[in-house]
């Protein structure tokens, strides 16, 4: 699944939605925070810019819901068919969930949301500009 050339990889491993290259991140580990947002104005294998028009990441904020709530679900079945928890366990379980995942969520939604624009071009992944 994890394979260069599929929507999963670029999504998961944060790099360049065209060529699958380089990570479109600044920094690729998402918790350190200070970093979070910062990303390449340009893949520099390919060519590609990441921010298609001026506001274009406010989107995956879209994307984010779904990402959280997918958090929120694993969470909440997690708590209660593994952990037996109370309704008061599951609800904490969610809320930490959501906070310790945070930067990952973030991450993943922008992955998600590029991905949707921009598809892999194996041309792309072997010219290098
Ligand atoms: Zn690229």
């Amino acid at each position: 699944m994890l394979k260069k050339g599929t929507k999963a990889y670029s999504i998961l491993t944060g790099t360049c939605p065209k060529c699958h290259e380089e990570s479109m991140y600044k920094d690729k580990n998402p918790y350190h925070l200070g970093n979070l947002f910062e990303m390449h104005e340009r893949c520099s294998h390919c060519n590609t810019k990441y921010k298609i028009e001026p506001s274009f990441f406010f989107g995956a904020m879209y994307v984010s819901y779904s990402v959280g709530i997918a958090f929120a679900v694993a969470a909440a079945v997690i708590s209660y068919f593994v952990f037996n928890a109370s309704l008061m366990g599951i609800f904490i379980s969610i809320v930490g969930t959501l906070i310790v995942f945070m930067p990952l969520i973030v991450r993943i939604s922008r992955n998600i949301w590029i991905n949707f624009f921009i598809h892999y071009d194996a041309n792309a992944a072997k010219v290098k500009l």
